[in-house]
């Protein structure tokens, strides 16, 4: 299939903001598709690989230019100016490409297995000669390309699409393409999204228009699953009108969550944004083999950091530098210990525990799990319908360090990734979010070379990312001290997009939690609010962009911060 095709559609859908219209092209174009085109799905999502899959694209804005300036014979000097004066790399190859072609004409048609064939070489690329590896595979699709397919072809290497199809978009235009009589359609759709978090695996079942299958698509030890997620609640009496009496009341660890799969000697973890974090826990391995029974299973745990001397559970930012460590991690892990607090169970010994009740599954937890303390437990549970024995128990999580504590409905099946209400968590009003970087501004003088202001945002239910806030402080100058300017801003690098002076912006992947002393009504912000003093707290590399605060949950706190002053 031509690339100029999958082109045409990425314009297509970017030409209009209207949610039922891209559905409506985007179902046309599925239809048009044959089985043999379904990595194509990938791409749509910006991807080359399932979301699973760690295999990413990964290339600079610079090697993007040296490739627009090695495919046009524009001098890189020229390239980068112009890309100061437009200001998006996509556009600057589709115009410089449109100059060219009016000289040479000679070009190959390009075609999607070519495009997939070159980008998938990328990842694996190591060592030296890696640069000018990746400039020749990505030059030679760079020649051959129309000037629209150069800038999509660009826009997809450095990770930034812009066509507004999301996950929920591809879901409905499946429904729409293959199961228009089907009201439930989107909602199977999702599910075997959650389960196989492969997109072109459902498009291979709804090509055949055989909803029935949707259900074949199982759960596979080794692979990352979708965490199921919480809501959040107010009170008691809120969570117990959710979810029925009695429930369930854990202790609401603040760590992060770990999915721990197991197929007899195989022992692999997994972060709730499907990160494979194995390596940097082998401690975690060793307590699986020898303190949980069974061949093959996935857990559901959180792990928590604890001082090793005081044995006292400690905040998450302590143990957050663990996750993406890749030396030394014999040193921090002597370091920063963590303990898991196992609280599900998803398969176990070859079968699908999802459709049990949560009841069942964690009669399973305890039989299984042989419990060490600052190893590895399962969590401290209670079953009630009584709000003053909850209220207790919440006390009691709140002395012994904890954020507070989850209800959960007893009869519930497991939910891959959906907030759907049979998980609710209570904590105290403690002011903090989880946002995500979208932009920033560089320092002058000391901070010179640095990003020192962060343009901050939550996301609505579409999905989209809005403005509530610029941060300039939690971040130190010294290394000790904790997360540097320095630091955030190396971070950040890999996702900027866009450079205007000092100000740019920031493709939005780094998740941070932040704390504020007060939420306001803003104009000035998409998101209508602005938060009063916005303070660094850590950065989540466990958590997706697509999952941090929503606006919603603003309004929320906004509004319950105007009783809290009103009622004193
Ligand atoms: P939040 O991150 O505030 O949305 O709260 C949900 C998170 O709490 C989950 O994703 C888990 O990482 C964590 N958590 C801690 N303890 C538990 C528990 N007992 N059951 C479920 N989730 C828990």
């Amino acid at each position: 299939m031509r690339y100029l095709k999958l082109a045409e559609l990425y314009r297509d859908s970017s030409a209009t903001t209207k949610r039922l219209e891209k559905i409506e092209i985007l179902s046309k174009f599925l239809i048009s598709l044959s089985q043999k085109d379904r990595d194509v799905m990938y791409l749509l999502l910006g991807d080359i690989y399932p979301e699973y899959d760690e295999r990413r694209i990964g290339i600079s804005n610079q090697i993007a230019i040296k490739a627009i300036s090695k495919a046009t014979g524009i001098e890189i000097k020229e390239v980068n100016k112009k890309w100061k004066s437009i200001g998006d790399i996509g556009l600057v190859a589709e115009n410089l490409t449109k100059n060219k072609k009016q000289i040479t004409l000679a070009t190959n048609i390009l075609t999607i297995e070519k495009v997939l064939e070159n980008l998938r070489k990328l990842p694996k690329l190591e060592g030296k000669g890696t640069v000018g590896k990746k400039l020749s595979l990505i030059t030679e699709l760079l020649t051959s390309a129309t000037p629209l397919e150069a800038l999509y072809l660009v826009r997809t290497l450095i990770g930034d699409l812009r066509i507004g199809i999301k996950e929920s978009t591809i879901k409905h235009s499946l429904a729409k393409a293959f199961f228009k009589k089907d009201e439930n359609a989107a909602i199977k759709i999702q599910e075997a999204i959650d389960k196989s978090n492969d997109i072109a695996a459902v498009f291979d079942i709804a090509k055949k228009k055989k909803i029935k299958d949707f259900e074949k698509i199982h759960l596979q030890v080794g692979k990352p699953i979708k965490a199921m997620l919480a809501q959040k609640v107010k009170t008691f009496e809120e969570g117990f009108k959710a979810l029925g009496k009695p429930c369930a009341i854990e202790y609401k660890y603040d760590g992060f969550r770990m999915i721990i799969h197991k197929n007899n000697e195989d022992v692999t973890l997994f972060t709730r944004s499907l990160e494979n974090v194995t390596k940097q826990f082998p401690e975690v391995v060793e307590y699986i083999k020898k303190y949980v029974k069974g061949k093959s299973f996935i857990l559901d745990s959180e792990a928590v950091g604890f001082n090793k001397k005081t044995k006292k559970y400690t905040a998450f930012q302590d143990i957050s530098q663990r996750i993406r460590r890749k030396y030394n991690i014999k040193d921090l892990q002597d370091k920063l210990p963590v303990e898991v607090n196992v609280f599900d169970i998803l398969y176990y010994e070859g079968k699908s525990m999802l459709n049990e009740t949560f009841k069942e599954r964690t009669k399973i937890v305890k039989k299984i799990i042989k419990k060490h303390p600052y190893k590895i437990i399962y969590s401290k549970q209670i079953i009630t319908g009584d709000e003053k024995k909850a209220r207790e128990f919440y006390k009691q999580a709140l002395k012994d360090n904890q954020e507070g504590i989850m209800m959960k409905n007893l009869d519930a099946i497991y939910q891959p990734g959906r907030r759907v209400g049979h998980m609710m968590k209570i904590k105290p009003e403690v002011k903090d979010l989880d946002l995500v970087i979208v932009g920033g501004e560089y320092g002058t003088g000391k901070r010179s070379g640095w990003i020192s202001s962060y343009n901050l945002a939550c996301v609505n239910k579409k999905g989209e990312y809005l403005e509530i806030g610029k941060m300039g402080t939690g971040m130190k100058e010294k290394a000790d001290q904790g997360m540097t300017f320095e630091q955030l801003t190396e971070e950040v690098k890999p996702y900027i997009i866009k450079e205007k002076g000092k100000k740019v912006f920031i493709k939005p992947k780094i998740v941070i939690s932040v704390t504020y002393q007060e939420i306001q009504k803003s104009p000035n912000y998409p998101s209508g609010f602005a938060l009063r003093f916005p303070r660094f707290i850590s950065l989540r590399p466990d958590r997706r962009a697509e999952e941090i605060t929503t606006v919603e949950e603003i309004a929320d706190d906004f509004d319950h911060q105007k009783r809290n002053w009103k009622y004193g």
